[in-house]
């Protein structure tokens, strides 16, 4: 058997919310809002499905700054060299 919220309602005879409560123990009307994803997988679901395009993302931003860390000693060096 789910359980129930049991809230008190509004109503004239505040009787207990009826609703199947969520993991909270109350019903989403009641302060038992979705907790969010927990498994690797939900997690990894709603990543992708607020991620525009990652252009801004830690891992490109890095790789970025590696990159242009990068062309400046290859600059630098070629600097050096007499031509
Ligand atoms: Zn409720």
């Amino acid at each position: 058997m789910m359980p129930l919220c049991g809230a008190q309602t509004r109503t004239e005879d505040k009787h207990p919310c009826q609703r199947i409560a969520g993991k909270s123990g109350k019903c989403h009307l009641h302060g038992g809002h979705s907790t969010g994803p927990r498994t690797p997988e939900g997690r990894e679901r709603q990543r992708q499905s607020v991620t525009t395009h990652g252009q801004y993302s830690k891992q490109s931003l890095m790789e970025r700054r590696i990159f242009r860390q990068q062309m400046k000693l290859y600059k630098d060096e070629l600097a050096t060299l007499a031509f």
